[in-house]
């Protein structure tokens, strides 16, 4: 079972809180501590793991039921969630020349299954339609040039290659010259692999770069050497300069490193993994999909996502149609603080609203005190004032009213006042419906 021991090193931090009602820090300690040890036994790297685990933990605290969601579901979402954040969100595709012949690099180290990687490659883009090219440049490798020409026989693509004695620069030059010729709409360029990183392979492979001016240069790396393939990502591309990584071997007892911190670690995404010795085993890398195998909750996460979607989309709709009718009042004001409160986290409610970015943890303690602030003097006021804040905007007398009977300052009743206006504007605005949102002056 692939990445089995994360997976069921997950199992156990959600069992431990089964039955809590709301998420805090001293019942997600435990959990927390058994999703770091997890993470670090599948060999992701240390401040991966720490800046995971305070981003999980951030947005876990507070989190209580929510409709018929418990907590420890939640958590299952969040954790999802940052798997995917962490592995780069969107599946991140191969890029191809505009016009003509598109160049593709290939590097790695001996071993982590290069070769094997160009033949699937052009497999996948002749499934793709698109007609392909191999280069043999590893010149190096016995015997690598002839398993390439037989793997490109397999696949039925064409293999350039001018033996040993050649410059690799100078093959792949002549190679991506015949695939231009030819009109081939993707040429793959074999690079040579050593067994580890010297200054040699570096200088050929950036003399074979200048060379054919890649669209796409892609690093190989063993899934199974953990983060040590991330590592090597970063080297290449400060040393090269590529666009992605190719993962293989992830079919193997591979333990979830590598999927888990190339992109963090390098800044470059994985865009395909080999999972198989065959040559349709070749992929495209799906951040979800892979989170949802690290996880092995499918059922879980497709439940949360269904509430999320459905409370999304009841709020969204019934705060657009109280914005655009202008009806948006203290009532509204209080049900969104309180929903705000009850998720714990701001976050979701701000992420709904377009043009409000991310919130530190900082801000939503400052507008949680803010909102309790709030409440009380919206609690004093009439329910007549609620549906219809004109009301203490229009009058000094009622405001003072409200300021006595919940402590408060007049200035802040009116500060609360202007706000509710502010907000339908600004909510209208967004909304890019403009007219007769204007703000009253309070009167005095
Ligand atoms: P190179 O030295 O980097 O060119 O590596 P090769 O392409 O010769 O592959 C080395 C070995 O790894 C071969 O036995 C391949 O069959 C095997 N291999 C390559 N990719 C995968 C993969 O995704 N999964 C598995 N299980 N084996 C693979």
């Amino acid at each position: 079972e692939m990445f089995g021991q994360l997976t069921s090193g997950l199992e156990s931090a959600w069992n431990k809180l089964k039955g809590v009602d709301v998420l805090t820090k001293e019942n997600i300690a435990e959990p927390m501590r058994e999703i770091r040890r997890a993470l670090l036994e599948a060999d992701v790297s240390l401040p991966v793991v720490r800046r995971f685990i305070q981003e999980v933990s951030e947005q876990a605290v507070g989190v209580g039921l929510i409709r018929g969601v418990r907590p420890d579901q939640q958590l299952v979402k969040i954790v999802h969630d940052e798997l995917v954040k962490l592995m780069g969100g969107e599946v991140s595709d191969l890029v191809f020349a505009k016009s003509g012949t598109t160049v593709i690099l290939l590097a790695g180290l001996q071993g982590v299954g290069k070769t094997t990687v160009c033949a699937k490659l052009a497999f996948y883009l002749k499934k793709l339609g698109k007609s392909c090219m191999l280069v043999a440049g590893d010149i190096y490798r016995p015997a690598a040039i002839d398993q390439l020409s037989i793997l490109g026989e397999q696949v039925g693509v064409p293999v350039y290659k001018e033996g040993t004695d050649v410059k690799p620069s100078e093959i792949a030059k002549r190679g991506v010259e015949e695939a231009k010729k030819k009109n081939i709409d993707v040429v793959i360029v074999d690079t040579a692999g050593r067994l580890q990183i010297d200054k040699t392979m570096m200088d050929e492979l950036k003399e074979v770069k200048r060379t054919v001016n890649p669209t796409e240069a892609l690093l190989v790396v063993d899934a199974m050497t953990g983060q040590e393939a991330a590592a090597l990502v970063t080297t290449f591309n400060v040393e090269i300069g590529i666009t992605g990584a190719i993962l293989t071997k992830l079919d193997g007892d591979s333990r979830g490193g590598a999927a888990l911190s190339v992109r963090e670690v390098s800044g470059k995404p994985i865009k395909l993994v080999g999972r198989g010795e065959r040559m349709e085993d070749l992929e495209p890398f799906y951040p979800d999909r892979m989170a949802g195998r690290i996880l092995g909750m499918g059922d879980v996460l497709t439940f949360v996502e269904k509430a999320q979607e459905v409370m999304r989309q009841e709020d969204a709709e019934d705060l657009q149609k109280k914005i655009m009718s202008a009806k948006f009042d203290f009532n509204d004001f209080l049900k969104q603080t309180r929903a705000v409160a009850k998720m714990g986290s701001m976050t979701r409610v701000i992420g709904m609203i377009p043009g409000m970015g991310k919130v530190t943890p900082a801000q939503i303690r400052e507008a949680e005190k803010s909102l309790k602030i709030m409440e009380s003097m919206i609690d004093a006021m009439t329910p007549e004032e609620r549906e219809k804040p004109e009301l203490l905007a229009e009058s000094p007398v009622r405001r003072k009213r409200v300021a006595q009977d919940s402590g408060k300052t007049e200035q802040q009743v009116s500060q609360l006042v202007a706000q509710l206006f502010q907000m339908r504007v600004r909510m209208k605005n967004l909304l890019g419906v403009m007219e007769g949102g204007s703000i009253p002056a309070l009167n005095n």
